[in-house]
């Protein structure tokens, strides 16, 4: 008998395929075999379920979540010479579609307790140039979006959610998606609801939105070869479509799997005594959290030799994010310095996530937190 401990993968995406093979290998194929492979009767099918997940009115496909914010941000005709305020603690793409669209990102820095930007410090960003906030549902928890709605009436803002990690998720009972004038999804495969490749989706409860983003996505054109816009090829294929369909009424089972996956984790710290060394997620009593990640905070100084330390005994645990976006080389002509965002460096600096999906079971977990007491056990050895 072996004693090496199987291994805990990060994200196990082969467990969903497993659950769901008959009904996804059968969609795809009939999508296959049907030869309708860019948009048509799936990618519709799938919008209009996707819009009653969201409770939005539409919901646009496209072809990923980097996708979906190019397109959010176009609709409003956001462009050269305007600013969009984001927090610098996000995953790349939120700056990166304020950019490709010709605009500016400007960051306002986060809250500690939730990852997500801070109301608090919008205020002082904001110049007649501001067109939008992007507010970065983060890990899954969405944002304060009481005080970013006033905040964006006031100064006459955009509100586009980028809820690529948190498909799913309710802010005071309504969920994500219908938070904003518009908002971005993604489906990449490790996300709540992931497809077999890159796909993403918008959503909006304006007709006027809903119609410019169908142009959008085909090249600007309401009627084929007539481009009233200059587009992008930004389609949903029909086979990831098709997979989708199978999966989204599962979608909720799933979120029900993470959610108490997260109370597991936070138990199971707690008895190994290791919630002192290991911040655990805050989450805020109006808000569904989703744990599309499970992100704790370790001291700087242990940060990386942990998340080692996990690797070598096959955890799988990642960083999201290890360098702001302000400190990007990309963005080195923006003006900004190491220092200007203390909140969102220190997060960079002291976030772990640990292994996180709906089929994670409590052996596992327990294997997780172990391994992290075995480590910390280990270092105070070290130190004494
Ligand atoms: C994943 C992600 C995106 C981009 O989605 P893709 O489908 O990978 O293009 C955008 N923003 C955030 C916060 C994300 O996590």
């Amino acid at each position: 008998m072996s004693s090496t401990p199987a291994p805990v993968p990060l994200c196990d995406i082969n467990a969903r395929y497993q659950f769901l093979k008959p009904q996804i290998d059968a969609a795809v194929l009939r999508v296959i075999a049907s030869g309708q492979a860019i948009l048509g009767p799936e990618v519709a099918a799938f919008e209009k379920e996707a819009a009653a997940f969201c409770g939005s009115e539409f919901a646009v496909g496209c072809g990923s979540g980097s996708d979906a914010l190019v397109l959010a941000l176009h609709a409003l005709d956001i462009g050269p010479g305007d600013e969009v305020i984001i927090p610098p603690f996000t995953f790349f793409a939120t700056a990166g579609a304020v950019c490709r669209v010709g605009a500016t990102p400007v960051f306002a820095d986060i809250d500690p307790l939730t990852f997500n930007i801070d109301p608090e410090q919008l205020d002082a960003k904001i110049t007649p140039r501001t067109k939008a906030v992007i507010p970065v549902h983060l890990y899954g928890q969405c944002c304060d979006m009481d005080a970013i709605w006033e905040i964006a009436e006031d100064h006459q803002l955009f509100v586009v959610e980028d809820a690529a990690q948190s498909f799913g998720s309710d802010y005071k009972g309504q969920r994500c998606g219908t938070l904003g004038a518009v908002a971005a999804m993604s489906f990449y495969p490790t996300k709540n609801l992931g497809a077999f490749g890159d796909a993403g989706l918008v959503t909006t409860n304006s007709p006027d939105i809903d119609k410019k983003l169908r142009a959008l996505r085909v090249h600007g054109s309401e009627v084929k070869y007539y481009h009233k816009h200059i587009g992008y090829n930004m389609r949903l294929d029909a086979v990831h479509a098709a997979a989708l369909r199978v999966q989204l009424p599962h979608v909720a089972n799933w979120l029900n799997g993470r959610r108490e996956a997260a109370q597991r984790y936070d138990r199971l710290i707690e008895e190994t005594n290791l919630h002192g060394f290991m911040r655990r997620p805050t989450v805020k009593p109006d808000r569904l959290h989703t744990f599309n990640q499970y992100v704790v905070r370790v001291p700087g100084t242990h940060r990386d030799a942990l998340v080692k330390h996990m690797k070598d005994n096959a955890v799988g645990v990642e960083v999201y994010y290890p360098l702001c976006l302000h400190e990007q080389e990309c963005f080195k002509g923006l003006g900004y310095w190491t220092g200007d965002f203390p909140t969102s460096e220190e997060a960079a600096g002291t976030v772990m996530a640990l292994p996180m999906f709906p089929e994670i079971t409590e052996t596992q977990q327990r294997r997780v937190v172990d391994v992290c007491a075995a480590y910390l056990a280990q270092a105070v050895r070290k130190v004494a």
